[in-house]
């Protein structure tokens, strides 16, 4: 029998040699494809935008491809190389259903449940394209072609890069191609405090300096460059709405509408705040509540064992990882926390 202490290393080599498979499958659908959208996730975050843009910089000038999302690409992340290569629902809806009318392949990036395309889903869905996908979510569907998810890994735009290395036979990863992969992995781990355990994730990220990439030039443009508009609801959100409950071990905020408006809200203002509640001794899980026109956006943190993914599945039409997920609340905010409130302590763990 074989000890418990190689189990790990089996599963990482049966992992590495299912990678391997179907990275050559993507690569040949990828290579032999003609029309190809690359896709990524609605309120989309740096990584999904570093997903898209590593491809879309990656084969500039080589292929033309396109590259979608459901939601405008959020005003932190607009810097980015290529970033107007990318089309979305609300500003060009023609282009973007003519690029699904005549895909022959789709590439799903940083998410594999078509439901995280919000308004693109019904379009993915029916499209006769073959679909590959790219992630490091929990797979909630594997209808694809070709599938490479590994949970464990910081990013999904650390799997891309390795895809990325295995096709640079024909030309190496270039400096904007490595900019976009970086922002994705910085952005995902809390520049580098968390999901990133593997040596991979610094392997990939010396290497991508070594193309050329600006480490503080992109935490500048990514951290440091926020209207004080965005300073200010920080300020306001920390001191005034911020409850912490340390006896049970969690802490929330919630965010109206009018209170967005009064602080020039746009999105992306919010990312990372969720992270100051989390930041509070004794907080194991931490939640937001952020109304929208529609709907209540719920993000949520959590520490070690306290698995929010389970938490977003069961009560908040959502998903994500263990440590970090999100969903939506359809009916009012008051009745989202309430709900909160009554199944928290069930989540909480040592
Ligand atoms: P955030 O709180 O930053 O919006 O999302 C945190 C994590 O949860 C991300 O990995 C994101 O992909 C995932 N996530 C956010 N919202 C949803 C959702 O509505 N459904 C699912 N399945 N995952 C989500
Ligand atoms: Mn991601």
């Amino acid at each position: 029998m074989q000890s418990l202490e190689l189990m790990p290393r089996m599963i990482d080599c049966m992992i590495e040699y299912q990678n391997n498979l179907q990275t050559l499958r993507l690569k040949e659908l990828l290579y032999s494809a003609k029309n190809v959208v690359f896709c990524s996730h609605s309120s989309p975050d740096g990584d999904a935008v570093g997903c898209l843009l590593a491809f879309a910089n990656f084969f500039d000038g080589i292929k033309n491809y396109s590259f979608v999302l459901p939601d405008p690409c959020p005003e932190f992340l607009r810097w980015m190389p290529l970033c107007d290569r990318i089309l979305d629902s609300h500003n060009n809806p023609a282009e973007l259903n003519k690029a699904f009318e005549t895909a022959d392949l789709l590439v799903a990036l940083d998410f594999n449940d078509p439901g995280r395309l919000k308004s693109l889903s019904e379009i993915f869905l029916s499209s006769n394209a073959l679909k590959v996908c790219i992630d490091h979510h929990p797979l909630v569907y594997d209808k694809y072609d070709a599938l490479i998810c590994t949970v464990n890994t910081s990013s999904a735009s650390e799997l891309v890069y390795q895809f990325l290395m295995d096709c640079s036979s024909d030309h190496p990863i270039d400096k904007n191609t490595a900019t976009a992969i970086y922002t994705g992995i910085i952005t995902d781990t809390g520049s580098l405090s968390f999901s990133c355990n593997h040596p991979s994730t610094y392997s990939a990220l010396v290497n991508l300096v070594n193309a050329g990439v600006d480490g503080a030039y992109v935490h500048t443009m990514v951290f440091d460059n926020y209207p004080c508009e965005r300073t200010k609801l920080l300020g306001y959100v920390l001191n005034d709405k911020l409850i912490v409950n340390p006896q049970r071990h969690f802490a929330y905020y919630a965010i109206s509408l009018e209170e967005l408006d009064r602080f020039a809200y746009r999105d992306g203002y919010m990312e990372g705040f969720i992270n100051y509640a989390l930041n509070n001794r004794n907080v194991k899980l931490a939640a937001s509540f952020v109304e929208q026109n529609d709907r209540v956006r719920i993000s949520l943190r959590s520490k070690g064992r306290t698995d929010v993914n389970k938490l977003a599945m069961e009560h908040f039409n959502g998903g994500g990882h263990v440590n970090a997920s999100g969903g939506s609340w359809y009916v009012d905010t008051g009745s989202a926390i309430e709900l909160f409130l009554e199944v928290v302590d069930n989540y909480i763990c040592d």
